[in-house]
């Protein structure tokens, strides 16, 4: 099962979308098994989004993230990372499609309300910025059995 790190931004904790975005990864069958409401520091924001250093918009993505409070989760689950790009919709509002949270509630090319870890590596690097293995929950979900078929190996490790 694959673990991914998920960001609610300020933008969209300001305008009380929590509940909608956490709800489209409960619905869709990922776990949280890590979620905290904090400010992100600057030296943070500047860590989890170290690839873009250089850039031009660097310096105001780094203010906009650490300008309020924000949502952050670690989410479990199959192909949990690409899972939940594609629940993201792509980087622009006005250009993601409908039915990602980022199409349906976002126009803006920066405040586009969600972030998520884009490859393994990136989740590797981006969930220990955030979560200490103690705070990381993971307990079993008795629903599993009815989210994947799991028939095959109740072990967990190869889910269908
Ligand atoms: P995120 O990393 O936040 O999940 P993403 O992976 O879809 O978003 P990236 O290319 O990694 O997009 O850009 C990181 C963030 O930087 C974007 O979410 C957006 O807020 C901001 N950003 C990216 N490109 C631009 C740009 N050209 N102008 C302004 N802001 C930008
Ligand atoms: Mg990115």
């Amino acid at each position: 099962m694959q673990r991914t790190l998920a960001i609610i931004k300020p933008d969209a904790v300001q305008r009380r979308l929590i509940g909608k975005i956490i709800s489209r990864f409960e619905e869709k069958g990922l776990e949280i098994i890590g979620l905290k409401m904090t400010v992100i520091p600057n030296d943070l924001a500047k860590k989890n989004y170290s690839v873009h250093e250089g850039k031009d918009y660097f310096e105001k993505l780094v203010r906009f993230m650490t300008s309020g409070p924000v949502v952050v989760l670690v989410l479990r689950g199959k192909n949990a990372i690409g899972v939940v790009r594609k629940l993201m919709g792509s980087t622009s509002g006005h250009e993601a499609d409908p039915g990602t949270i980022r199409g349906d509630y976002a126009i803006s090319g920066r405040f586009n309300l969600i972030h998520g870890s884009d490859s393994v590596e990136s989740a590797e690097r981006e969930i220990p910025i955030f979560f200490d293995d103690s705070s990381i929950i993971e307990s079993e979900k008795s629903d599993l059995k009815w989210i994947y078929d799991m028939s095959d190996d109740l072990t967990g490790e190869n889910l269908i």
